[in-house]
């Protein structure tokens, strides 16, 4: 036990995937791998984000899980509002739709989508004016890490959005730590390198905010099961975000199940 009051969050990032069919079993799985459990209310914040198409189905077919799961958009546009803004989906219309959870800046927009700092600056400025939660993601390459500025990355990252977001509207904005070159790779940070990185994190965030003691950081990048519990003992590591894993309903289960127990 870590003794953090902090409640965890286990998020589910199903990126592009799964078609239709596949994704409505995997909920199906995962609301009969909750009832059959013994996650408790309270102890752990699930969420799952489909792609876009799927936001509201899935968010449908959640209703009646035993154990709530929340439903997370995987991106917003910088745009806000409604107009003329060809296949973008806003935080207002995000919002319109009862869906409360964005992550942004996730690296793979990042570096595939060129969102650059001051794009997610906008998302996420946004996405809080709209009153959605945000998962903000950060993470260094592993050039950056071999270079030794991991740690310079990731708070420069925490600083690009600084400035666009007041001190109170941290509550609404949990972080998500995923070192690029642990995720999908099946290399995971060390416990003991991720939860360094989580310390600094949040000593940088309580210079920033009277939050920052209580911001939830998630620590993504090959979460499994199998090292699900050693990462949950970390003191600042206060739950997970999962790509791949999350792809499997009983191995999301045990991640989510590993952090509800340890806190
Ligand atoms: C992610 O994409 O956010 C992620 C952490 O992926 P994976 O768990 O597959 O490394």
């Amino acid at each position: 036990m870590s003794g953090s009051t902090i409640t965890p969050w286990v998020v589910g990032n199903w990126k592009m995937n799964p078609m239709q069919a596949n994704a409505q079993q995997l909920i199906i799985d995962l609301k009969q791998q909750l009832k059959a459990g013994d996650i408790l209310a309270g102890t752990c914040r699930i969420g799952v984000a489909p792609v876009s198409i799927a936001l509201l189905t899935t968010k449908a077919q959640l209703e009646d899980a035993t154990v709530e799961v929340m439903t997370v958009a995987q991106d917003v546009s910088r745009v806000a509002g409604t107009g003329a803004y060809t296949g973008e989906v806003s935080a207002e219309l995000l919002k319109d739709s009862q869906i409360d959870y964005v992550l942004i800046g996730h690296s793979e927009r990042r570096e595939i989508f060129a969102d650059t700092a001051s794009v997610v600056a906008e998302k996420v400025k946004n996405a809080l004016s709209a009153g959605l939660h945000i998962i903000y993601c950060v993470g260094e390459s592993l050039e950056q890490r071999e270079a030794g500025q991991a740690e310079q990355v990731v708070l420069q990252q925490i600083c690009d959005i600084s400035v666009v977001v007041n001190a109170e509207q941290w509550s609404n904005i949990t972080v998500a730590y995923e070192p690029i070159w642990a995720i999908g790779t099946g290399k995971t940070a060390s416990p003991e390198d991720a939860q360094s990185m989580h310390a600094k994190i949040r000593q940088g965030l309580t210079q920033i905010t009277p939050f920052g003691a209580n911001t939830a950081i998630l620590y993504g990048g090959s979460v499994k099961a199998e090292n699900a519990v050693e990462l949950a003992a970390c003191p600042d590591i206060n739950g997970a975000l999962v790509g791949g894993a999350s792809l499997n309903a009983e191995s999301f289960y045990q991640i989510a199940h590993a952090f509800a127990q340890s806190k």
